[in-house]
């Protein structure tokens, strides 16, 4: 198969003299390799690449780099580029462009990439700006401590982005500062090669962490305060552990073995998602959120099965009456593509008829990029630019209106909302078990704490409401 070709193709890995150096391990994890010096890391991209940055500053913290809040006060910045979407790579060349006058001033400064950028275009980053000195992939981000030692010691430029293929995916929740909500990883890479997707090729194979370690992060969090955990993967809906559990199990564990009080994921796969898991999300509604992101990305069959999703619109349409069905209450939202190849308007009133019979929430819609790699890139039958875009215009113009009546249904109900944060002038704001971020007057012992809120504006995209006593 195509794909699979490519895959290996890009698998094959840029093994450079400085890599195989490294990788002999000179460096321990706990070594005063940082000095004190400043990191700042720069993301963009999806919920895994902000938690990836998170990793990097924890493992950076422990040697001995001091996280820092803007790149001026940085001896070494790292850019956490995701490459799903829009022009990444030019992106990341024009960020490091705009340090050269930070390198001038500190020609001791260091310049890295990683992320899903870093994994694609490997060596070609340092070929065609070479301000960058250091490229990391994926699954490179626990040998950060090790190669970054490598780039102030030995002065070289250093190239990491090999798959550990065969290595299980056992690492512990990273988090510094974890506050109320945080995300756990319990599953990495995607095998399913949608055409339009970059992911299988960006995050390699799916890896699943055995559920006895979850478990241990999630109590260790709730230990040091958190209140809610979102489990995140590629693909959630295909977890499975070493000892044969699978993500209903996994979800029902967290629910009621960790003591965490409030449990979300993301994200799921609609062929994936079984009848077992919406009986637990039922059965541990207490713990577990009544909000499902469920991606349908078109509402056309013909186009689905271009899409190589595995599902057609009546079996999308089938899951979500069956969740519907067994979840009660459940709050649903989606991803759409807009101008796939191939999409005529009879296929994009498809989706304009999926999002209105469904009734989501939220939708999260863009227009189609051809991504490197993947097979729908090649296709030849390309929307133009203007079509898309004039398509996700009317798209989000239909949904805008559909939400408005939809959150109607708020209007005077009592949300229990889990207060993140409070601002100086006593505006809390939390999320209630419907994903719906909530504004409430308050006070700052809240923080952390689930409360009643009446809801007295309902928007689209937020709630406003009043604390009940
Ligand atoms: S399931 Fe999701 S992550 Fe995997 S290839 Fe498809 S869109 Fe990408």
């Amino acid at each position: 198969m195509e794909s699979v070709n490519l895959q290996s193709s890009l698998q094959t890995d840029v093994q450079t003299q400085a890599e195989m150096t490294q990788s002999s391990g000179r460096h321990d994890r706990n070594q005063d390799i940082g000095l004190g010096r400043g990191v700042y890391v720069s993301t963009y991209g999806c919920q895994m690449n902000v938690n990836d940055t998170e990793r990097m500053y924890s493992l950076l913290e422990m040697a001995n780099f001091t996280p820092v809040k803007t790149p001026e006060e940085a001896e070494l910045i790292i850019i956490n580029a995701c490459s799903i979407r829009e022009k990444p790579v030019h992106k990341v060349y024009s960020e490091v462009g705009r340090y050269r006058k930070l390198r001038e001033k500190n020609p001791g400064l260091k310049i890295g990439v990683g992320g899903c950028v870093g994994q694609q275009e490997k060596e070609n980053l340092i070929k065609n700006q070479p301000l960058i000195d250091f490229v990391f992939g994926t699954d490179n981000i626990d040998s950060l401590p090790n190669l970054v030692s490598q780039v102030f010691t030995d002065k070289a430029k250093v190239i990491q982005t090999k798959f550990e293929h065969r290595a299980p995916y056992h690492v512990e929740t990273l988090v510094r500062n974890p506050g109320v909500s945080t995300f756990v990883n319990i599953a990495k890479g995607c095998d399913n090669f949608c055409t339009f997707c970059i992911v299988p090729y960006t995050r390699g194979r799916e890896k699943s962490r055995p559920m006895s370690h979850v478990l241990m992060d999630v109590r260790n969090l709730v230990n040091r305060g958190v209140k809610e955990v979102s489990l995140l993967g590629q693909n959630v809906n295909s977890y499975h552990s070493e000892d044969g559990a699978d993500f209903a199990d996994l979800l029902k564990k967290v629910a009621t073995d960790t003591g965490v009080e409030r449990i979300r994921y993301t994200t799921s796969h609609p062929k994936d998602f079984n009848e077992k898991l919406m009986h637990v999300m039922a059965d541990h509604q207490d713990k577990i959120c009544e909000y499902v992101h469920l991606p349908f990305q078109s509402g056309n069959t013909e186009i689905l099965k271009r899409m190589n999703r595995g599902y057609s619109r009546e079996e999308y349409i089938a899951k979500i009456n069956q969740m519907k069905k067994i979840i009660p209450n459940l709050v649903l939202s989606t991803d759409i593509i807009v101008g796939f190849p191939g999409e005529t308007e009879e296929a994009f009133q498809d989706t304009m008829s999926l999002v209105e019979e469904i009734g989501f929430e939220t939708i999260y819609a863009f227009m189609y990029s051809p991504r490197p790699f993947t097979k729908a890139a090649q296709f030849t039958d390309q929307i133009e630019e203007k079509v898309k875009n004039e398509r996700l215009n009317r798209l989000f113009d239909h949904q805008d209106k559909i939400a408005f009546e939809i959150v109607k249904r708020y209007q005077d109900q009592t949300l229990n909302v889990l207060v993140e944060s409070i601002n100086e002038q006593g505006k809390a704001q939390g999320r209630s078990t419907q994903n719906k971020l909530v504004y409430f007057m308050g006070t700052a012992d809240l923080i952390g704490k689930t409360v009643p809120v009446r809801i007295t504006q309902p928007f689209p995209s937020v709630l406003r409401g009043e604390l009940q006593q």
